[in-house]
């Protein structure tokens, strides 16, 4: 298993690599954005250690850039911002699970093999939510057993209102996903993406809801 450790405290990262490497894991480390953003363009690694509080930036940030990579990858958030904001922050930009500092390594290492169990079995899973089903291994979308056909960036916003169906998610958590942190998003931007979902669902299924709420974001909903 190849870990990626992105984290700018040496003390820190060099405790972590050598206590994971005793552990059998084979361990990157990135001490800034850019290294890491490097690191997962080549991709190859199980999962991502990620501080925040990094020198050029937020280390949060990463989510989104490995999604709009198309790299799917796994994250924990190391972090001593452990706010209840920003716990639930941290898991909704994509965060697979955030532990706060300071922490023993053998927490973190409960944390990453659960972590890793976990990227097995959503391999051999979908998620299905009325007449839609997502499935996880191919990234495909279906409804009532035929696949349908979207943009990619229809699918990144479908992906992530199916992840919390019923739940509104926050149009900050789908911009995120959809343009990265990085990017000046044009404010009709997600609301063009949503209406052209909208059209593409209603043509195969009228069960299916995406629901604005003021202020919010949207929610992904089922007419009976
Ligand atoms: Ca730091």
């Amino acid at each position: 298993m190849r870990l990626l450790l992105v984290e700018d405290d040496a003390d820190v990262a060099e405790t972590l690599v050598l206590y994971l490497e005793k552990q059998g894991y084979v361990v990157d480390l990135a001490p800034y954005l850019a290294t890491a953003r490097s690191a997962l363009d080549g991709g190859g690694f199980d999962l991502v250690l990620l501080d925040r509080g990094l020198p050029d930036g937020d280390g949060v940030s990463l989510i989104a850039y490995a999604a709009q990579r198309n790299r799917p990858q796994r994250f924990i958030v190391l972090t001593a911002r452990a706010s209840i904001d920003q716990r639930v922050e941290g898991l909704e930009s994509g965060a697979e699970d955030y532990i706060a500092k300071p922490f023993e390594p053998r927490e973190l290492l409960a944390r990453i093999r659960s972590a890793l169990r976990r990227t097995v079995d959503a391999r051999r899973e979908s998620r299905r939510f009325g007449p839609l089903l997502h499935d996880l291994e191919s990234g495909v979308f279906f409804i009532d057993e035929q696949p349908l056909t979207l943009r990619r960036t229809e699918a990144l916003v479908l992906e992530a209102l199916m992840a919390r169906p019923g739940a509104v998610v926050q149009r900050e958590t789908l911009e995120s996903r959809v343009y990265g942190y990085d990017k000046m998003v044009n404010a009709n931007s997600l609301e063009s993406q949503i209406s052209r979902l909208r059209t593409n669902l209603a043509r195969r299924s009228d069960r299916i809801r995406i629901q604005a709420v003021r202020g919010l974001g949207y929610c992904l909903g089922l007419e009976d």
